[in-house]
């Protein structure tokens, strides 16, 4: 019943609705015009950072958590440069087997709005809609599941289109004077060796910058479906925990535009799993896309227990690609707004803001070893905790819900 066809926008989009929904595949432009990185103009940091509006900031990645922190700089009084290796802003772009593409998705997550808000000096709330319920198939059994009234939680568009996430925070940035260098990829040590000292890196799951920098990660395998329609009907999240990924396979909607996606970290998909999402989404709920892309969705900061870092040789980290990113059900965008906030700290106060960084991320090292648990116990260990989950979630999601979220960097401390 939901059928349209599979989409892939533009990455700049100024592009209304109406033509987005024309349903053609566009191609984003295979070859990116590098710049130098020495013509992105920047000071030698050091010394000459002491006072408000010395220096020209860089940071590397223009998506929630660079955003989240050009936009803080820039309200300080700082000059910004936010530097991005594609033509425009847009999201979680991966670089695919079939070239670069980028992608719509409705990420969902649990957020207190006003607080994150006040945490990071500005609106939250204009892009995102409130979610009330979600519908979990675990290894077969379904699952209606509502958010208890202390568990607010939201969907947010990520792309290209105007009424995203990144785009928000885009016009917020450009309204603060951020200024921005497109098609500049900063992906080798040469390129990162130009970069001056406090540099803010936030360039998410893209590999490059782990493993020029040597950071631990993980290699994640996806498979991608997105559409556009007015109204997809029935739950705006259904999720699947099965047998067939030690991760899990999703569809979100919001503002008509839909995503769903199988994935699963440090092992290939298995033709069956690739067989078996759409098969389910469309048997169990009428969802049917056009057309499945293998994706590779790049890399996550869990090679290791020591992952997460504020700082990292001369640089600072920020969003996904400093550990901001809970190991489990890899909820990464509450970390991302709460990790450029830190990362504009740091540039003033390094104690302070490693501080708040362990303070935010405190449940990090304990959600990786819960995830270690369902990789060496697969599929036992998660049939049986998702199952429980479920089974005893009317009994306790009024008062444990809250608690089980403390997982997401942030949550709960902001
Ligand atoms: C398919 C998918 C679904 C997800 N669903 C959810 C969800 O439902 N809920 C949730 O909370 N989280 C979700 N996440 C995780 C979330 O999207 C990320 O954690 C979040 O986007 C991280 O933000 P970020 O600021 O760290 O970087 P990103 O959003 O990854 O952006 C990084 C930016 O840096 C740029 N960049 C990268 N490398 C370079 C380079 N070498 N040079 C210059 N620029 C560069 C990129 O082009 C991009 O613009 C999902 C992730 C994916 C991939």
């Amino acid at each position: 019943m939901f059928c349209r066809p599979a989409l892939i926008l533009p990455t700049v989009d100024e592009t209304p609705l109406g033509q987005a929904m024309d349903g053609k595949i566009r191609r984003l432009p295979s070859e990116c015009r590098c710049v130098n990185i020495k013509k992105v103009s920047t000071n030698s940091g050091g010394d000459e950072r002491k006072g408000v509006n010395v220096s020209k900031i860089p940071i590397v990645g223009a998506v929630i958590s660079g955003l989240t922190a050009a936009i803080i700089l820039a309200r300080e009084g700082h000059e910004v440069e936010v530097i991005e290796r594609r033509d425009g802003v847009g999201g979680p772009a991966r670089d695919m087997e079939t070239g670069e593409r980028t992608y719509v998705m409705a990420d969902g997550t649990p957020m207190e709005l006003e607080k994150i808000s006040k945490y990071v000096g500005f609106d939250i709330s204009p892009p995102t809609m409130p979610i009330r319920y979600t519908r979990i198939v675990a290894f077969g059994k379904r699952y209606d599941t509502y958010f208890p009234d202390n568990v607010p939680a939201v969907l947010v568009e990520r792309g290209p289109r105007e009424s995203s996430l990144d785009m928000y925070l885009y016009r917020l940035a450009v309204d603060h004077g951020v200024k921005f260098t497109f098609n500049a990829p900063v992906k080798t040590r040469k390129d990162f060796d130009q970069l001056p000292p406090d540099t803010i890196l936030a360039t998410g799951l893209f590999r490059d910058t782990y493993e020029a920098l040597g950071i631990p990660h993980v290699r994640v395998y996806g498979y991608i479906a997105f559409g556009l329609r007015e109204n997809w009907g029935g739950p705006p999240v259904v999720l699947y925990i099965d047998k067939y990924t030690r991760d899990y396979a999703f569809f979100s909607t919001i503002n008509g535009m839909a995503g769903a996606l199988l994935f699963q970290r440090g092992i290939p998909l298995s033709a069956e799993a690739k067989e078996w999402f759409p098969r389910r989404l469309m048997e169990d709920e009428g969802i049917e896309f056009l057309e499945w892309i293998p994706l590779d969705v790049g890399v996550l900061p869990m090679g290791s227990l020591q992952n997460p870092r504020l700082f990292h040789e001369r640089f600072i980290l920020t969003g996904t690609l400093a550990g901001f990113q809970d190991p489990v059900l890899l909820f990464g965008v509450h970390g991302a707004l709460v990790s450029g906030k830190i990362a504009a700290m740091a540039l003033r106060d390094r104690e302070g803001a490693q501080k708040e960084f362990d303070r935010m991320n405190r449940f990090w090292k304990l959600s990786f070893l819960n995830r270690k648990f369902v990789e060496y116990t697969f599929p036992y260990g998660l049939h049986l905790a998702s199952r429980l989950g479920m089974e005893l979630y009317p009994y306790y999601y009024k008062y444990l819900s809250r608690y089980s979220f403390v997982f997401i960097p942030g949550w709960l401390r902001v």
